[in-house]
């Protein structure tokens, strides 16, 4: 256990959440540390869906060849009634036929994917300290002090932020004096668990709804051999049985029947209760909280990791800048920005559990299980617009300011080999997108406000252009993507968000 040590950040919490932001701010430089309560990773399936603005943080981050490779895209859900199947098919959303758009939603489940993060931490030579528990902070206005215990007693830690991704019990906000506050559906439980199962067709999830029932769901978990099982429990039973092996086999039979089916070998069990709740506050002065931390809620359209790996991502630059020299008003972003983020996922998970448990058993639970997935959920379509880092301007235009700087394909004309817009704007640094129609770029003129200056790149339809960090747009693809019409420049973020964009 690291004992009186001063550091710049402390994470609380290995969870994708904190290991998103020890990934990025470990890869700039930023002198910080992990702790995790946990003795080591742990093994429960939760999460299985990473969407497609996540899968954008994931390569920027550079894991997504990982995930690529362990995950499955298009998992289509097969639904039945008892034994008979009623429809097969694959949830769509915004973007899979978009060039805008590289991912589609990758079925991964969260073991699988905190290993990937863990690995990348360890290649930029960070670590967790394992079995370290945070058991309560206190702030001075230049520190943050950390009391940790562990094997070896107590200790303490300073360092000048403190991040808790400690999740939905988080003592980092229960002790910093932040509040969460919603509400608990009771009547929504769930049997959870990671089971073996033979005889079904791993290709797909399974999913049986009936109005006397309720819902069942089994889910394969790609790169293993177990399956997510899943069952509503009855909204009458006010006192559900211990989840066991025995009670899924029975929960199965009654549900499903399928007599060549069996169920072996579980290893997470559980049961699940629901909670809908929203932080007060984000920043508590030295202290930060992020994912299940600041927000709880249904996992009814898979966002409580795509929403935790977001906040760090948001957060993890602004961090490092202010370490840098940069004002400390700019961590004050991180609420504005991400907290409205948070309430809207909450009323759409919310209002998503209502019509899935309302379709159960009412002919519409195929419908309701398409639906899972859709423009919303995909992350895509969060914007920063009224932020103060976005600069107001060119209101007409499809991409604005606080928009996702959207992907494409163009030529280098250097190499004469297609990148990606996104292999521009990878790694730690702000963009300029000088785009034109066959004006030379301008690059000088104006002083820069940046510590560092931002990578300047021409991304023009002249294909006879040359030069270094010259794009040649062929079929004017990229121009198409941002909505160029004339010559325009484009500031991106270094977490992939437009900061500006002005006209010549
Ligand atoms: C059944 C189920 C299905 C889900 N499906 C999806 C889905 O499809 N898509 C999706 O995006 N999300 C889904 N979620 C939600 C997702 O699992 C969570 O949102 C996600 O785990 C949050 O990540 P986090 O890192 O913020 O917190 P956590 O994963 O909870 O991690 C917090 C970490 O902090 C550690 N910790 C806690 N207290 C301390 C302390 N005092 N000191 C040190 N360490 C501490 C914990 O041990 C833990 O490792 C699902 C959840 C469940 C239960």
């Amino acid at each position: 256990m690291v004992k009186d040590a001063t550091l710049d950040v402390l994470i609380v919490g290995a969870g994708p959440t904190g290991l998103t932001l020890a990934i990025d701010l470990a890869r700039r430089g930023v002198d910080c540390h992990l702790v995790e309560r946990t003795e080591g990773p742990r093994t429960a399936s939760r999460a299985k869906t990473i969407q497609p603005r996540a899968l954008e943080v994931a390569d920027d981050l550079g894991v997504i060849q990982q995930v690529l490779e362990l995950g499955q895209v298009h998992v289509p859900t097969r639904h039945y009634d008892r034994d008979r199947v009623i429809s097969e098919g694959v949830s769509t959303a915004l973007g899979m036929s978009d060039p805008g758009v590289p991912y589609a939603p990758v079925w991964l489940s969260q073991p699988m994917f905190e290993r990937i993060l863990r690995d990348r931490l360890a290649e930029l030579g960070g670590r967790i300290e394992w079995g370290t528990e945070v058991t309560a902070v206190a702030q001075t206005d230049d520190a943050v002090e950390v009391t940790v215990s562990g094997a070896a007693g107590e200790g303490r830690i300073r360092a000048r932020y403190v991040v808790g991704c400690d999740g939905g019990r988080s003592v980092v906000r229960k002790r910093s004096g932040a509040a969460l506050e919603g509400v608990s559906y009771g009547e929504h439980r769930w049997w959870l668990g990671d089971v073996h199962i033979t005889g079904l067709d791993r290709h797909c999830q399974h999913v049986w709804m009936s109005r006397e029932h309720g819902i069942l769901s089994l889910f394969p978990l790609p790169s293993t051999d177990l399956w997510q099982f899943q069952a509503s429990v009855p909204a009458d039973d006010s006192d559900p049985a211990a989840p066991t092996l025995d009670l899924f086999r029975r929960l199965f039979t009654e549900r499903a029947g399928l007599a060549e089916v069996t169920i072996d070998d579980a290893g997470w069990l559980s049961l699940y209760e629901i909670n809908v709740a929203l932080v007060d506050r984000y920043r508590i002065g030295r202290i930060f909280l992020a994912g299940d931390a600041a927000h709880v809620h249904s996992p009814a359209g898979g966002q409580g990791m795509n929403t935790g790996i977001q906040d760090a991502y948001n957060l993890g630059w602004k961090l490092a800048a202010v370490l840098e020299g940069a004002a400390e008003s700019l961590l004050d972003t991180y609420e504005l920005e991400r907290r409205p983020v948070a309430r809207a996922v909450l009323d759409d998970s919310t209002s998503r559990l209502h019509s899935l448990m309302r379709s159960a058993g009412d002919g519409s639970g195929a419908a309701a299980v398409a639906g899972l997935t859709d423009d919303f959920t995909t992350g895509l379509t969060i914007a920063y617009t009224e932020s103060p880092l976005s600069e107001p301007g060119l209101d007409y235009a499809r991409v604005r300011a606080g928009d996702r700087a959207p992907d494409a394909v163009v030529l280098d004309a250097s190499t004469g080999r297609e990148v990606r817009v996104f292999d521009l704007l990878r790694g730690t640094h702000w963009t300029v997108l000088n785009f034109d129609h066959g004006s030379p770029a301008r690059r000088n003129g104006s002083r820069s406000p940046f510590a560092t200056a931002p990578k300047t790149i021409r991304i023009t339809t002249d294909t006879t252009a040359t030069g270094p960090d010259t794009m040649i747009d062929l079929g004017g693809r990229a121009h198409d993507s941002y909505d160029i019409t004339g010559d325009t420049a484009i500031l991106i973020r270094p977490d992939g968000y437009i900061a500006a964009r002005t006209e010549a």
